[in-house]
C-alpha cells in the first residue's frame, strides 16, 4: 500500500509534535508532505530536516528568509498567514493543530478540498459551526476528532445506529481546581492554573481546563460533530439535553455513549494524545503502537462525580451559547480567547474569566452565520467587547 500522505498544520505545537511521534512509530505507513507553524522557525526547520516534506510554511512572513536558509534544498518555503490554509488541501489527512480561532481557514480549506480533517482545533468547529458544516458536506470531506473525548465517542458509535443513542457522557478531569471553594478560587495564580493533573497540553487549553471552559467547548464540539442530520437524537437545541458531563479525575474513561436499551459503551486508555491522533490518521484501520495501553495491575480505581456548576460557571455558559446557536458559540469562543490571554498576562484574576464571558454573551445581539466572513465578523465584535471588559477591570484595579 502506498504511504498515506499527511499535512501537519501547527507542527511545532503540542499536537504537531505528538503527531510526528505517531508518524515516527510507523514510518512506512505515513509520509509527511507539508509542515506549517506560526513562529517557531528553528523547530520547524529541524522537523523539515528529519521528515523531508515537499513544502513548509511559516505564518509570520518576517521569518521566511531565515526559514529558507535553514531548510534542506528542494523543500519549498511558503510564508504569511494565508499559507497555512494553502497547505491544507493536498494530503490524504490534514492535521489541524493550530491554536485558537486562527485555525478556521485551515479547517475550511481541508474540508472544501474533500479531504480528511484530523481536527485538534476545536475552536474552528465551535465558532464556525454552520459554515464548517456546509464545507463538511463536500464529497470526500470528513472530520476525525483529535480530542480524546470525541475520539472516544467516535469509537463508541462505531457499528451502532445513531438513532438509538440515548445520551453522550463526556468525561472531564475536573482540572487542577476540582473540589475548591469559591473563596479558595479567588486568588489562584497562572502557575497553578497551568499545572494540569493528568494531561500535558498547551497553555490556552490548560487554562480552559481549569475553568471547565474546555469541557463546555467540548459539549458544543460534540453537538457539532455528532448532532447533524434533521432528526437525530443529538440534533437541534434539544440535542444538548442528551449531552452530559461527568467529572472523572483519572482521565482513563475518555467518554461514553449510552444507548436506548440502557447499555453504555466506553473507551478506556491512559491519557496520551497520540492515541486519538493515531486513530484519526489510521481510521478505519487502527495503529500498531499501543500509546494508551492500560496496566491493570497499577490502575487502581476509577472515580466519577457530577460537575460543580456553581464554582465553574463557564460550563453552563457554554450550554447556553450552544443552545442559542447562530453566532453565540463564536462569541463565547472569542471572548474566552481574550479573557484567557488577559489572565495569562496577569491582567485579570482567574474568577474574572467567567465574568467577562457572561458580560460579552449578555451584550451580544444574536445573529446567523452564513459565510466565513460572518464568522470572522462575529469573532471580531466579540473580541472587541471582551477587550473592553478586560480594560474596565484593569483600570479599576
Ligand atoms: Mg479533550
Amino acid at each position: 500500500m502506498p504511504a498515506r500522505t499527511v499535512s501537519l498544520i501547527g507542527s511545532t505545537g503540542s499536537i504537531g509534535t505528538q503527531a510526528i511521534d505517531v508518524v515516527r512509530a510507523e514510518p512506512d505507513r505515513y509520509r509527511v508532505i507539508a509542515l506549517a507553524a506560526s513562529t517557531s522557525v528553528d523547530e520547524l526547520a529541524a522537523q523539515a530536516e528529519e521528515l523531508r516534506p515537499d513544502v513548509v510554511a511559516i505564518a509570520d512572513a518576517s521569518l521566511a528568509p531565515k526559514l529558507r536558509e535553514l531548510v534542506p534544498d528542494g523543500v519549498e518555503v511558503m510564508a504569511g498567514p494565508e499559507s497555512l490554509a494553502a497547505l491544507a488541501t493536498e494530503a490524504d489527512v490534514i492535521v489541524n493543530g493550530v491554536v485558537g480561532f486562527a485555525g478556521l481557514g485551515v479547517t475550511l480549506a481541508a474540508l472544501r478540498a474533500g479531504r480528511r480533517l484530523a481536527l485538534a482545533n476545536k475552536e474552528s468547529l465551535i465558532a464556525g459551526g454552520p459554515v464548517v458544516q456546509r464545507a463538511r458536506a463536500t464529497e470526500g470531506a470528513e472530520i476525525l476528532p483529535v480530542d480524546s473525548e470525541h475520539c472516544a465517542v467516535h469509537q463508541c458509535l462505531r457499528g451502532n445506529p445513531i438513532e438509538r443513542v440515548g445520551r453522550l457522557v463526556i468525561t472531564a478531569s475536573g482540572g487542577p481546581f476540582r473540589g475548591r471553594s469559591s473563596a479558595e478560587l479567588a486568588d489562584v495564580t497562572v502557575e497553578e492554573a497551568l499545572a494540569h493533573p493528568t494531561w500535558s497540553m498547551g497553555p490556552k487549553i490548560t487554562v480552559d481546563s481549569s475553568t471547565l471552559m474546555n469541557k463546555g467547548l467540548e459539549v458544543i464540539e460534540a453537538h457539532e460533530l455528532f448532532g447533524q442530520g434533521p432528526s437525530g437524537p443529538l440534533s437541534g437545541p434539544e440535542g444538548y439535553d442528551r449531552i452530559d458531563v461527568v467529572v472523572h479525575p483519572q482521565s482513563v474513561v475518555h467518554s461514553m455513549v449510552e444507548y436506548t436499551d440502557g447499555a453504555t459503551m466506553a473507551q478506556l486508555s491512559m491519557p496520551d494524545m497520540r492515541l486519538p491522533i493515531g486513530y484519526a490518521l489510521a481510521y478505519p484501520d487502527r495503529g500498531e503502537a499501543p500509546w494508551g495501553a492500560i496496566d491493570w495491575s497499577t490502575l487502581g480505581r476509577l472515580d466519577f462525580e457530577p460537575p460543580d456548576h456553581d464554582n465553574f460557571p463557564c460550563l453552563g455558559l457554554a450550554y447556553e451559547a450552544g443552545r442559542a446557536g447562530g453566532d453565540a458559540p463564536a462569541t463565547l469562543n472569542a471572548a474566552n480567547e481574550v479573557a484567557v490571554a488577559a489572565f495569562l498576562d496577569g491582567l485579570i484574576s482567574w474568577l474574572a474569566i467567567a465574568d467577562i464571558l457572561k458580560e460579552t454573551l449578555d451584550r451580544h445581539n444574536g445573529g446567523r452565520l452564513e459565510t466565513a466572513e460572518d464568522v470572522v465578523e462575529a469573532d471580531r465584535r466579540a473580541r472587541e467587547r471582551a477587550r473592553l471588559a478586560v480594560e474596565r477591570r484593569t483600570e479599576s484595579r
